[in-house]
């Protein structure tokens, strides 16, 4: 046993670690994210009634009401973790903005998981924002887990969806169950290993459990009819192609398992569920800034991957969180900042669920911890106990929505300056600034225009210093370095800045074709894209 005064070892964080799943679900806004979502944490018993997590239009609950902007475009801009247990594994499901203008927190909650649930739209596949944010999977090598939903209304054909996914992914599909019946016709599932069969019923009412059945194969068959020839067909030729799950294929991100179902009236959802808890990795040691692996059972260390204020009115405070990547946190211990040095104290720390917080006493690697009022702490910093660490910085992702801003009245250049310092911060925009504007206002640069009445809003109501902010004509934005900032400062239409949260030198461009023009021009400047948003 160790010393550890708390009586808790390396043993009990490994073993708590190893049944944790801490995972998000990756899709284009509504191919079925909220509804999956519901229906997983149903399944797990962990909400009532389908409904109380997300705060969409003609649903019952609220996540966040934090802004009457929000409400009134019936989007969810604030994300939360919902928690439940299955089977003997704890899963952590991290909640990300649905809408594509907030595309940006969605990729700093990736920077958090360990894995991830791809849904698709059955009839519309592989769509704009699903393929983005797997690109951030894959750049992080994120074993992703493929869902087809929405298989009880006309879709496309199943090897069709497989194909595409391979043909503009490159991510090989492995189906672990296949859809007796067309996609509109959805009559049940063939578990591919054990070749069992599920019929399907719907239920009225539409979110409640539906009625599964096990029916036996050959039943199934005179039942079924041409439905269960075709799909029997299908299987022979899965098999035949080799379409089996390769592991090692799928923890490095090249290889996909694939279920469908349809998430609404609950078809398929067990079988996503416990591929969750079988297949998605536990958390594993994670990399310093020097590539150093910090084992999961050593003393505690986490990072910041989302700085939110004003969750709720009952909340108006600022709340960062951390996700667990080793050692066991303990409510009251005093973390170092790494970024910093000091001390930081934890009495507070609390759990988000939905929009209820409550204390949390103890959490494990791949556990999301809320600290109130983390002072001075940015998104992607590093918080540890005893043994120092720095875990590499969160990528910022390339802006392609440019502004300054102004405070309005001269009188409150201080609230201005503390608002737009905590944004920044916060990653709600990233901050550049340049000597040479004259006036020495920030500029403002986010991935979705949205940010901006972000922004707006909260420099008004949160930071009582209302802004005026003027468009730039700016869409493209390249890391650079000191010594190409001359050069391209002179190019028409070409501005440097500094990037005030970690020096980077940023180029901003009217478009890309600027950007090429020059590069092929001037190829000895520095000219590097940031990640793709
Ligand atoms: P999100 O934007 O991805 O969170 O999508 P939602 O969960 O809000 O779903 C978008 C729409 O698709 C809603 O009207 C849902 O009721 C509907 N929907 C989601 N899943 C299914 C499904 O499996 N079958 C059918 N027919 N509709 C679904």
């Amino acid at each position: 046993m160790s010393a550890n005064p708390s009586g808790s070892g390396p043993g009990e964080v490994l073993a708590e670690a190893e049944r944790r799943r801490t995972f998000a679900v990756i899709s284009h806004p509504d191919a079925g994210k909220s509804t999956l979502t519901e229906a997983l944490a149903l399944h797990a018993a962990a909400i009532e009634q389908a409904g109380a997590v997300h705060g969409k239009a003609g649903r019952r609950g609220v996540t966040s009401d934090w802004m009457d902007m929000e409400r009134s475009r019936g989007i969810s801009i604030t994300s939360s973790v919902l928690r439940f247990e299955y089977g003997g594994a704890l899963l952590n499901l991290l909640d990300t903005p649905g809408h594509a203008d907030f595309s940006e927190d969605t990729y700093r909650v990736l920077a958090a998981v360990d894995g991830a649930i791809m849904l698709l739209d059955s009839a519309k596949g592989l769509e704009a924002q699903t393929l983005k944010l797997f690109d951030v999977c894959r750049h992080r090598k994120i074993p992703v887990i493929t869902f087809v939903n929405k298989w009880d209304r006309p879709g496309r054909e199943p090897l069709e969806l497989l194909d595409e996914v391979e043909q503009r992914i490159g991510l090989r599909p492995a189906p672990l169950n296949w859809p007796v019946g067309v996609a509109g016709d959805f009559r049940g599932l063939i578990e591919r290993a054990d070749g069992s069969y599920t019929r399907f019923r719907r239920t009225p009412g539409g979110a409640t459990r539906a009625v599964a059945e096990d029916v036996p194969a050959d039943l199934a068959a005179a039942e079924e009819g041409d439905a269960w020839t075709t799909a029997t067909e299908e299987l022979a030729l899965l098999d035949e192609i080799g379409a089996t799950l390769d592991m090692d294929a799928f923890a490095t991100g090249s290889c996909t398992p694939v279920l469908f179902g349809a998430a609404l009236p609950n078809f398929g959802v067990r079988a996503l569920l416990e591929a969750v808890c079988r297949l998605a990795p536990a958390p594993t040691p994670r990399a310093d800034e020097h590539g150093a692996a910090r084992p999961v059972e050593a003393p505690f260390a986490g990072q910041v991957f989302k700085v939110q204020a004003g969750m709720d009115r009952a909340h108006r405070d600022r709340l960062a969180f951390v996700r667990v990547c080793s050692g066991r946190f303990e409510r009251g211990m005093v973390l170092t900042h790494a970024a910093t040095g000091r001390p930081l104290t934890t009495k507070h720390a609390q759990t988000v669920f939905g929009r209820d917080r409550s204390t949390i006493d103890a959490a494990y690697p791949g556990d999301v911890v809320g600290l109130p009022n983390a002072t001075g702490v940015k998104v992607g910093d590093t918080l540890y106990d005893k043994r120092p660490v720095t875990f590499p910085a969160i990528p910022a992702f390339a802006p392609e929505h440019f502004m300054v801003a102004h405070v309005k009245d001269n009188g409150r250049a201080k609230q201005f300056r503390r608002g737009i310092d905590q944004l920044d911060n916060e990653g709600v925009v990233q901050v550049l600034r340049s000597d040479l504007r004259g006036d020495g206002a920030p500029v403002l640069a986010a991935v979705g225009p949205l940010q901006f009445e972000v922004v707006t809003a909260r420099m008004e109501n949160e930071f009582g210093a209302p802004v005026n902010l003027t468009r730039l004509d700016y869409t493209t934005a390249r890391l650079t370095d000191k010594e190409s900032a001359p050069v391209l400062s002179a190019q028409r239409g070409v501005e440097v800045l500094t990037r005030v949260l970690d020096g980077a030198v940023v180029a901003v461009f009217p478009d890309k074709w600027r950007v090429r023009a020059i590069e092929r021009e001037k190829p000895d400047l520095t000219l590097t894209p940031m990640l793709a948003a």
